[in-house]
């Protein structure tokens, strides 16, 4: 277990579960989306220190908007955010995507960059999908590259995915970046990921999207399966 990623959910009273397609859109178009990425920052600060508390060094990545980039406060919000929380910058990750940094891509590097000097960890999210350039590439201060679940979900059943996938895991190593599979769904896909050095795989085979509660019962088991019912029984 090397961390774990916030997905945001949205229980409406009337409406039940609304997927996070049909509201992200719409926060990014209204100017909601800074709000929205303070609270889910500040909830998952306060998960990590909450887990830190009992024991386990549990990093969270955050996904982070164009927007957020493209505003010069945020970089010292999410450090008073650290500080409200009481919380190491190195348990939270910032996820930005290829497309998230186009619209300013000197702007986004800037505040990366600054970021960066905090000692908070950047990770380029869906790699693959967007249209960022490698001399872009070459000047972001990351540490982490996400492969998309597109290729990684194909790259049993097309061989043309799996050489992007192997391709881009070697781009990464070379680039001194560690790598992550994205939509890793059965034991097969993750033998051929190890096989290829892949350093991390996330996904359903490794635990499906749950609430930070129900997270913390399988923290547990992990780190003492003698501990759980299944190995009891
Ligand atoms: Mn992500």
């Amino acid at each position: 277990m090397t961390g774990v990623e916030a997905l945001i959910r949205w229980r409406h009273p009337t409406r039940g579960l609304v997927p996070p397609s049909e509201f992200i859109a719409l926060a990014e178009h209204t100017g909601l989306i800074r709000p929205l990425t303070t609270y889910v920052l500040r909830e998952s600060m306060r998960q990590a220190r909450r887990w830190l508390d009992q024991g386990f060094r549990v990093p969270i990545a955050v996904n982070i908007s164009a927007r957020s980039l493209l505003d010069a406060t945020f970089p010292a919000e999410v450090v008073a955010l650290l500080a409200e929380v009481g919380l190491p910058p190195e348990l939270i990750e910032l996820e930005v995507t290829e497309s998230a940094m186009l619209e300013d891509p000197d702007q986004a590097l800037r505040l990366l960059a600054r970021l960066d000097e905090f000692g908070i960890a950047i990770a380029i999210d869906d790699f693959g999908t967007g249209y960022s350039s490698l001399a872009q590439l070459k000047r972001l201060p990351m540490r982490e590259l996400k492969i998309d679940r597109s290729f990684v979900a194909a790259m049993l059943a097309d061989e043309r995915d799996a050489f992007i996938v192997r391709s881009t895991i070697k781009l990464g190593h070379d680039l001194g970046l560690r790598v992550i599979a994205e939509g890793v769904e059965d034991i097969e896909t993750l033998h051929h990921l190890l096989t290829l050095g892949c350093d991390t795989a996330q996904g359903f085979l490794i635990q499906r999207p749950v609430p930070g509660e129900e997270l913390t019962h399988w923290l547990q088991e992990q780190a003492d399966p003698s501990a759980s019912p299944a190995a009891a029984a």
